[in-house]
């Protein structure tokens, strides 16, 4: 992969990278094209041993809309680019091609971002929408405008939560399952009293926020950060995160198995807004006939 075409990859101050998701005409959505060039992004600023602390930011006024359920032939997509995990079958039939391609680019994807051994800060403002969680709960920091808001809507078309199903430890488990069982939106200011995130400021002082605390981070010694961080994961691992995650990974491929048996589709559509519904059953009629 030699250029960006969905994000930015800026060096707004020494010792900081600064990658911008750059498909503002989505609100953001992430298709596979997205997905695999933030994880190049990510790579490419561990890699630089100039780089300290690593910024994720998004253009537009909206973080993230989540998955871009309207791309073509997403399975299909996968082809176009040299997979990171050793994860395989993504042109099977049934389960074995869905289970693989998110398991590769959503559960696989953000557990490698969240093991990168450099702090890395999340910037978030307007909407951000199921997928979007899965771009700042990775990172060590997020600092929100107050304009923020979360939501994790899943439930509402048959699915348990997204793929990476890091929810009681962001917000403790009752807060998790109010969020899933409602679809409720979450505050930004809500979200930093019950711990997601770190700060909330003004709209138009999220940029500065974030690179001031990226400048104080960025003063300390590298091997330090990276073994706090190290320290700071082990904790929350030692919990059992990662076999929990696993397991509701594996609940959430259930629901996408049983939806494609009772709906056609890997969704319940009746929660989802009617014309992503039509261009969702267009797009399941299409690859049927
Ligand atoms: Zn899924």
């Amino acid at each position: 992969m030699k250029e960006f075409r969905s994000l930015l990859y800026e060096s707004p101050a020494p010792h900081v990278a600064r990658i911008v998701l750059n498909r503002p005409e989505t609100r953001n959505a992430q298709d596979t094209r997205l997905l695999y060039e933030l994880n190049h992004a990510f790579d490419t600023a561990a890699q630089d041993d100039e780089v300290k602390v690593i910024i994720l930011a998004a253009n537009g006024p909206h973080f993230s809309s989540g998955h871009d359920l309207r791309e073509p032939n997403a399975s299909e997509a996968m082809a176009e680019f040299d997979t990171v995990g050793t994860w395989c079958g993504f042109t099977c039939a049934g389960a074995e091609a869905q289970m693989a391609r998110e398991k590769e680019i959503y559960l696989g994807f953000c557990e490698r971002w969240r093991n990168i051994p450099k702090p890395t800060i999340a910037v978030v403002q307007g909407k951000c929408i199921a997928g979007g969680l899965m771009l700042i709960w990775p990172c060590d920091i997020i600092i929100a405008s107050q304009d923020a808001q979360f939501v994790d809507p899943t439930v509402s078309f048959g699915v348990d939560g997204v793929e990476y199903f890091a929810h009681p430890w962001e917000m403790g488990p009752r807060k998790a399952k109010e969020l899933l069982f409602t679809s409720d939106w979450l505050s930004a200011h809500e979200a930093r009293s019950i711990g997601m995130v770190n700060r909330v400021v003004p709209r138009e002082q999220l940029e500065q926020a974030a690179l001031e605390m990226a400048a104080k981070i960025s003063r300390k010694p590298l091997f330090a950060l990276k073994l706090t961080k190290e320290a700071v994961n082990a904790a929350e691992d030692a919990q059992g995160r990662v076999a929990a995650m696993q397991t509701s990974f594996s609940l959430h491929q259930l629901a996408h198995t049983h939806n494609l048996h009772v709906h056609g589709m890997l969704i319940d559509p009746s929660g989802l807004p009617p014309d992503t519904a039509r261009a969702l059953r267009a797009k399941t009629n299409q690859k049927a006939s």
